[in-house]
């Protein structure tokens, strides 16, 4: 890969870390603020039954999973800049061909090509389709 293209997803790249940090401490401030009603101040202590808890959770646990993603993603970026150094980024870490340069555009820190892709995603269906079988046994 050429140097100016190199530069340019490393650009991207370091764009996409930074929105990423944004969102984590966004998120992080709404988990540490608690609730929304907390937060808006509109409902008082009084109407506090347990559904409100229950959705209270589940909407945190809702936050705690998009922070995880987002932390997810900030590690594949994070090791797409490594393998940018090291001169490794674009190839395929799987089969060690050339990662298509729309999917790159479109994701830079994809680590496999297009077709390892797929099939590292067809193993993953067959693993969830094995354990949701759970037919008793006779
Ligand atoms: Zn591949």
């Amino acid at each position: 890969m050429q140097k100016d293209e190199l530069k340019k997803y490393e650009d991207l790249l370091l764009k996409e870390r930074q929105e990423i940090l944004e969102d984590i401490t966004e998120l992080e401030a709404v988990s540490q603020s608690g609730s929304l009603q907390e937060r808006t101040g509109e409902i008082s202590s009084i109407t506090t039954h347990p559904a409100d808890r229950v959705s209270d959770s589940i909407e945190q646990e809702q936050t705690y999973n998009l922070a995880t993603m987002e932390g997810e993603i900030l590690y594949q970026i994070d090791e797409a800049l490594m393998r940018l150094r090291k001169g490794k980024f674009g190839k395929c870490s799987k089969c060690g061909k050339p990662i298509d340069q729309k999917r790159l555009e479109a994701i830079p820190y994809a680590e496999l090509c297009l077709e390892c892709k797929r099939d590292s995603e067809m193993e993953m269906e067959v693993e969830v389709g094995y354990f949701r079988e759970e037919e008793p046994e006779e």
